[in-house]
């Protein structure tokens, strides 16, 4: 049966932009009245959470957090490609309003912004965080005191922005919170270049996961994100092991996401990010009702300019082709905003 765009958009709106259009989730996992609770409290009702801290910790003595497996002492003040301390280092905590409709809800995601980068692309939207580093220096506990304080202003989710440098940190101070109150969401927004080993210690602590696909083709992953030519191979592997832990979406009965599986991909320029090759892979290995947001907000930062292939923002035709391509390889969970702005687009071609 021929699906007209008018269906295909009714569909992607009601499944990721149910806040918009309906008070219940069609993937709501909590019933009414009952009690929500976050994955890393289970792990620890199971007296399990205390040991992967100690587990996580371990691997600061010969960094292996990421793919680059740069084998420093950060415990001794050595630093590795990410040049990140042993200690987080934060730039900024506070309610975000940008992310997807289900993670920003009515209060905002509870943001914080860890400075430093495990991957360092050539065009970083974020530079001044994640290349120089700039930030404060935190212990522990105050990193558990800013996720409370995000909890305390009504934040729906603790949502850590580059992670994967400062895991074992955050998974600490996720547990001094725990013993505090904490209950929200943990919510890992991630670049994708995950190593499964590092992705199992998180398994039954993070409820989100929202890992970026940047690219698809091994070339352009080595020339625009410090040499990681393994990006492409590595983040599929991550992202399949993602679903196994937290499945496709799941929303509470106001459609605020309590648990799940979101991919993020940003339109290039001149079809850089292998936007075709990145649908089809997801219709193929996901289920097709896979939340992602396919991101057409691509502008030239940091050194981009010296690269004359992505050295200017993205086409409507080429934001527009790819939502095509969703819909040809039967993606039916895009992110409601990007829909609304093919719909928008679409209307005046
Ligand atoms: S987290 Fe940093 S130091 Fe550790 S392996 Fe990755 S880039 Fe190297």
């Amino acid at each position: 049966m021929e699906i007209t765009r008018r269906d295909f958009i009714r569909s992607s709106l009601l499944l990721g932009g149910s806040l918009l259009l309906s008070p219940v989730s069609l993937y709501a996992v909590q019933k009414k009245g009952e009690a929500w609770q976050p994955a890393y409290e289970k792990l620890e009702k199971e007296g399990k959470l205390a040991e992967r801290i100690k587990q996580a910790y371990s691997i600061f003595e010969h960094c292996q957090l990421c793919p680059r497996r740069c084998g420093v002492n950060r415990l001794k003040g050595e630093r590795g490609f990410c040049r990140a301390p042993v200690r987080p280092v934060i730039f900024s905590y506070h309610p975000h309003f940008g992310e997807e409709v289900p993670i920003t809800g009515e209060n905002g995601s509870g943001t914080i912004f860890f400075s430093n980068c495990n991957l360092r692309c050539v065009f970083c939207q974020n530079w001044p965080i994640a290349h120089e580093g700039r930030g404060k220096e935190v212990r522990d506990e105050d990193l558990a005191d800013m996720m409370l304080k995000l909890q305390k202003i009504g934040c729906h989710n603790i949502n850590l922005v580059t992670p994967t440098h400062v895991m074992p940190n955050i998974l600490n101070a996720t547990r001094i919170a725990l013993k505090k109150g904490l209950y929200l969401p943990l919510f890992y927004n991630t670049s994708g270049y995950e190593r499964l080993e590092i992705l199992k210690v998180l398994d039954g602590i993070v409820d989100i996961y929202k890992p970026d696909m940047k690219f698809m083709d091994a070339d352009m992953a080595e020339k625009y994100s410090g040499g990681a030519s393994d990006y492409p191979e590595v983040t599929k592997k991550a992202v399949i092991e993602m679903h196994r832990q937290v499945g496709v979406l799941k929303t509470d009965e106001n459609g605020f996401a309590l648990r799940g599986l979101i991919i993020r991909h940003l339109v290039m320029p001149n079809r850089v990010a292998g936007t075709e090759k990145f649908v089809k892979w997801v219709a193929e290995n996901l289920p097709k009702s896979t939340y992602v947001n396919i991101m057409a907000q691509y502008r030239v930062e940091y050194k981009a300019f010296e690269y004359p292939e992505i050295a200017r923002g993205i086409t409507v035709q080429e934001f527009l082709e790819a939502m095509e391509w969703a819909k040809k390889y039967g993606l039916i969970n895009l992110d409601s905003k990007s829909v609304a702005l093919w719909n928008f687009y679409s209307q005046r071609r």
